[in-house]
């Protein structure tokens, strides 16, 4: 990706006089129809901060924000939510500063794998890396439990989707405790204590991620149980989702109140400021993406993605270039 290429697609870097945040940097938001402000009252109710009081029940898979959009509303504004990510994602990448970190941890049919496609179709690939992590192998058996997210983070510029994630280690490994067995870990350390000291490790490792410039977006795509029962059922039945459907899906489905447990520690014990969750409704998948989206670019609206102004140095280079390519004709 040229480096020197506005997100406007003209051929000026949005760099403003003085290095001062160029007015369009920080009020691409404020283009969508949905002012900054609404953008905020959308959020705020599935935003979760702090662990304090969090109850999952008190989240319903069905919500669509009725008071604030309506449906026809949303797909314009999804629409327009994309290309706004895809402007900020072309300033992070020049800017080369910051780095997103999102991650997409769900029940089976929730909408993941959808939601990033549609969130992330307008954005250039090559500033995005997807991982999606699935059971580990014996190499990733062989290290400590952060080892491969810690791989798999986003550089400087780019950023990283996590389809699942790390928070697998204390989702599908604790309602299953004989995948840990699997870690080969030494067994005083894992007796007592070890959810909390895991939720501890990965909260750690956020901050400090964190305070190296990565943003952390969380998000658990909230279905309902008998959402996701109408969804499997549509997958046994129409012959082109037949590849989506495994029976494992149906075994894990069993754990449901396991997981819906587990999930909800492991958000309250994990929201901060600085990581935080979002509970986003899932059983409308255009209001799951939408919400995806608001959230991605509000987080970015906060950034000053300008380019710092030139030093006289770079800007001598550059004429001296351009001298040369102009005195060949
Ligand atoms: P889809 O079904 O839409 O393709 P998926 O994310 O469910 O997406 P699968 O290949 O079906 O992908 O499942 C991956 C499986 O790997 C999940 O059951 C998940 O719980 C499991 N998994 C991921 N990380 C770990 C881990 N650290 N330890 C054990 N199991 C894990
Ligand atoms: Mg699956």
């Amino acid at each position: 990706m040229d480096k020197d290429v506005s997100p406007d697609g003209k051929d000026t870097p949005p760099v403003a006089k003085g290095g001062k945040a160029a007015p369009e940097a920080t009020s691409m938001i404020d283009t969508l129809h949905l002012s900054r402000k609404r953008v905020r009252k959308l959020l705020d109710p599935y935003r979760i901060e702090s662990g304090k009081g969090f109850r999952l029940s008190d989240h319903d898979p069905r919500d669509t924000a009725g008071a604030v959009l309506g449906k026809p509303d949303a797909s314009t504004l999804l629409g327009e939510g994309v290309r706004v990510l895809a402007d900020y994602q072309q300033r992070l990448y020049a800017q080369d500063r910051w780095a997103m970190l999102c991650v997409f941890q769900a029940m089976d049919a929730a909408g993941k794998d959808g939601t990033i496609k549609h969130v992330m179709s307008g954005v250039n690939p090559q500033g995005v890396q997807v991982t999606s992590f699935k059971q580990p192998g014996p190499e990733e058996l062989a290290h400590d439990f952060l080892w491969r997210a810690n791989r798999a983070l986003p550089p400087r510029g780019h950023i990283g989707i996590f389809n699942r994630s790390h928070y697998e280690e204390v989702l599908v490994v604790r309602v299953h405790p004989e995948l840990l067995e699997r870690q080969h870990l030494p067994p005083e350390l894992t007796r007592k204590h070890v959810w909390r000291d895991r939720l501890e490790s990965i909260a750690a490792l956020e901050t400090y991620l964190a305070r190296q410039g990565t943003v952390i977006l969380k998000f658990f795509l909230n279905v309902s149980k008998e959402e996701q029962r109408r969804r499997f059922l549509a997958r046994l039945e129409e012959q082109d989702k037949h590849w989506k459907f495994s029976p494992n899906d149906l075994a894990e489905r069993a754990f449901w109140d396991r997981y819906q447990a587990a999930y909800e520690e492991a958000i309250a014990a994990t929201a901060t400021p600085e990581a935080p969750w979002f509970v986003v409704p899932a059983d409308n998948k255009w209001f799951t993406r939408l919400v995806v989206v608001a959230a991605m670019i509000e987080a970015l609206s906060r950034l000053d993605l300008t380019l710092p102004p030139l030093t006289p140095a770079q800007a001598g280079a550059l004429a001296a270039a351009r001298a040369a390519l102009e005195s060949e004709h």
